[in-house]
């Protein structure tokens, strides 16, 4: 499962758009795709670059934005 943390009020326009649940799912879902494949992806918040965060394994854990400070994981 794909969870967003957005520290700033930025993220409500995302999550009280009318029937934007699914929408949210498909563009969380292209952000870790973007990030997997080890390359910026935009913020579903702030449309700034959001990085791949790595652990111990090459595989990217999460991602961070650059912009708004969101964090996917
Ligand atoms: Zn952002």
């Amino acid at each position: 499962m794909i969870a967003l943390a957005a520290p700033e009020q930025g993220a409500e326009s995302l999550f009280d758009g009318e029937g934007g649940e699914p929408m949210l799912d498909e563009v969380l879902a292209g952000v870790w795709e973007g990030l997997t494949a080890h390359r910026p992806a935009a913020c579903p918040v702030c449309g700034e670059r959001m990085h791949p965060e790595y652990g111990a394994h090459a595989r990217p854990i999460g991602g961070r934005c650059e912009g708004c400070g969101s964090t996917l994981s």
